[in-house]
């Protein structure tokens, strides 16, 4: 029976399926200290994967990654210790586009500021807090994958927003294109794409081209009181530069749900330190339909490419 160690904690719907099939070691086993030893196969989240791990599992054969981003496992290494990674774009789509709306609608009606202020009982004066509409301002989306497009679609659908568009890399996927979705106005110019939002939205991978794509020149070019959203990877946009350009006031706010350094990020982190920053915890793909579907599709693959 091959072996497979759930290395993260994951919604039980794909560990259930797996009894009976393999012989499953599960999250918090003391047994999984030493996984490197007798695994065929690894169920992971956000535990990384390194060369020393690759090395170390003489057995291993697959990893499978509960959703896109794959920037926790070294690929390169994997590749040449022959070991198939694979992971579950897609399902997670729909709730991290959710996210950025509700990002966004928290960051212009400063829903926490206000929930913080009542609770704190202090004297509200609304004049001085007012919001900004959404409806009918122009949103700039940064990679038009999966979850890009279905931003892209529910900001236009529920605030008529006009979508402009910045990914040079898009090609039609299995026949499909996504972009025939959603009416939107393509730039191949990232700058004219920030000079001309109100509203920044990130959803590209975290890779060498885009780490600090949204720096403190792009922000500068943004409108006043424009805002930004990301929902995609801490390192893309420049948490130190977005914190000037917010205290400096040039931008209303912003949602940020993916951070550099730490995911939650430390209490003492400078953009904590600002009202118009709604934070969260890495939570786009957070809801129970999305850890249900993903985390049994996690098992069903890693337990076909084991099978062979
Ligand atoms: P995807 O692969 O479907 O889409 C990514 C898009 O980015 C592609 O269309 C690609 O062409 C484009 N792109 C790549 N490099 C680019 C560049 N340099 N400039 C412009 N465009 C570029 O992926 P997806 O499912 O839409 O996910 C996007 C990202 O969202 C993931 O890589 C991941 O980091 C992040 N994510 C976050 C959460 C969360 O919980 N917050 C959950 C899932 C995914």
């Amino acid at each position: 029976m091959k072996r497979i160690y759930v290395l993260d904690a994951f919604h039980p719907s794909g560990p259930e399926w797996l009894e009976g099939k393999v012989e499953l070691i599960p999250f918090g086993d003391p047994r999984a200290k030493n996984w490197h030893e007798d695994a065929d196969g690894v169920m992971v989240r956000m535990h990384p994967l390194t060369e020393d791990d690759f090395a170390r599992a003489g057995r291993l054969k697959a990893v499978v990654k509960q959703g896109v981003g794959v920037n926790t496992i070294d690929l390169d290494a994997a590749r040449r210790h022959g070991i198939t990674v694979a992971n579950t774009p897609g399902i997670n789509s729909e709730a991290v586009s959710e996210m950025a709306l509700a990002l966004a609608l928290a960051v212009t009606r400063r829903v926490p500021q206000f929930d913080r202020m009542i609770r704190a009982g202090e004297p509200i004066e609304r004049p001085k807090f007012l919001g900004f509409a959404l409806q009918g301002k122009t949103v700039g989306v940064i990679g038009m994958g999966n979850i890009g497009v279905r931003a892209a679609r529910k900001f236009q659908a529920a605030f008529d927003c006009r979508i402009l568009a910045y990914d040079p890399y898009y090609a039609p996927r299995n026949g499909k294109d996504p972009w025939a979705q959603v009416p939107h106005e393509r730039l191949d110019d990232l700058d004219a794409l920030c000079s001309q939002s109100d509203l920044l939205t990130v959803h590209v991978p975290l890779t060498d081209q885009t780490r600090d794509m949204i720096s403190a020149k792009r922000l500068a070019l943004m409108k006043p009181n424009g805002i930004v959203i990301n929902v995609s990877r801490g390192g893309i946009v420049n948490e130190a530069d977005l914190h000037d350009a917010l205290a400096s006031g040039h931008l209303f706010g912003a949602g940020i749900d993916v951070w550099t350094e730490r995911e939650p990020p430390e209490q003492s982190h400078p953009l904590l330190s600002l009202p118009n920053v709604v934070a969260t915890p890495h939570a786009g793909g957070g809801t129970v339909e999305t850890q249900q579907q993903s985390s049994l599709k996690v098992a069903q693959e890693l337990y076909s490419i084991l099978q062979g």
